[in-house]
């Protein structure tokens, strides 16, 4: 996991204080996520629309839309009640940048009334070279791409199609349309000092053993951290559409591809996969106290 002792010291400095990144903070610091970003640019084989984003926010769960008015308001609640508040992200339920207008209304508003709160922001980075200027004129603290695969033979197999420039893409094209632009996207981001997470799902039999090159690739691009999460199969939610009867991988498969990578870069080892509306320190929920109604109801 990542601690102050396998961190740079400019980095740590950076990330001391986010709950997401250092395990002692992630009991003193609170995080929210608010879900403005409905839509998607591209389809992800695990994907299950009906649910949140499965890059960052757990798949199966539905997460109570927002507005940006609605987001920013709400922000203001949680930061008001949980004085610990210090992280705000936008992670789902769909894509933050296929909704740049309702993404980058939210922090405009957020950074107005709410100026010390870090914002974060998650990506499956189609359209993130298109969007870097505007992210690091709102100071936007770290971004997490989901990187599946830096070899478009296997995307093929992950991604069905992207839609990019009001056209649709599929096959071994699509994916590196996909893959070229996570690339750029992330060294952008980190040559203007933006701090990168890669975020990888792990499909046993599709991208396993190639999350080892992935691992390389990004570290060469100056990630800080990669998050290797496993694909979660529940077939009782439905998803994992297009992998009909794909297994997620074991506890075992997980340690053992992490520590594969490990030495490699620092990798995170604690992310919850927390939903696209989650409010509180990391190992607490409480989005139910901060629903819509509870929320436009409070002066
Ligand atoms: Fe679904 Fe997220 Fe993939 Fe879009 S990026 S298809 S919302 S899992
Ligand atoms: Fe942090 Fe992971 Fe939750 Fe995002 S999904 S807030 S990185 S623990």
């Amino acid at each position: 996991s990542a601690g102050s002792g396998d961190l740079p010291t400019e980095i740590w400095e950076k990330v001391k204080n986010h709950p997401c990144y250092s395990e002692e903070a992630h009991h003193h610091y609170a995080r929210m996520h608010v879900a403005v970003a409905p839509a998607c640019n591209i389809q992800c084989n695990y994907c299950n629309r009906k649910y949140d984003c499965a890059n960052e926010s757990r798949p199966g769960v539905v997460s109570e839309k927002l507005s940006p008015e609605q987001a920013a308001k709400k922000v203001l609640a949680v930061a008001s009640t949980i004085p610990q508040m210090t992280v705000l992200g936008i992670a789902g339920p769909g894509d933050p940048l296929a909704n740049p207008e309702k993404t980058f209304k939210t922090f405009e508003l957020i950074s107005r009334t709410a100026p010390d709160i870090k914002l974060c922001l998650s990506t499956n980075g189609l359209a993130l070279p298109d969007h870097v200027d505007t992210i690091a004129g709102f100071n936007v603290d770290h971004v997490t791409i989901t990187i599946n695969m830096v070899d478009p033979e296997i995307g093929a197999r992950i991604y069905p199609w992207v839609f990019w420039k009001h056209k649709r893409y599929t096959g071994v094209e699509a994916a590196k349309l996909l893959t070229d632009r996570q690339l750029q996207g992330l060294e952008m981001l980190t040559e203007r000092g933006i701090l990168c997470k890669v975020n990888s799902v792990m499909i046993p039999g599709v991208n396993d053993r190639h999350l080892i090159e992935v691992n390389k690739a990004v570290k060469s691009r100056g990630a800080f951290l990669h998050n290797i999460m496993p694909l979660i199969s529940a077939a009782e939610h439905g998803t994992v559409f297009g992998l009909t009867g794909q297994r997620g991988p074991s506890a075992q498969e997980l340690k053992a591809l992490q520590d594969s990578c490990e030495g490699e870069m620092n990798m995170m080892r604690h992310c919850r996969q927390c939903r696209a509306d989650a409010v509180g320190l990391l190992g607490e929920d409480r989005s139910a106290e901060f629903t819509t109604d509870k929320i436009m109801a409070m002066e």
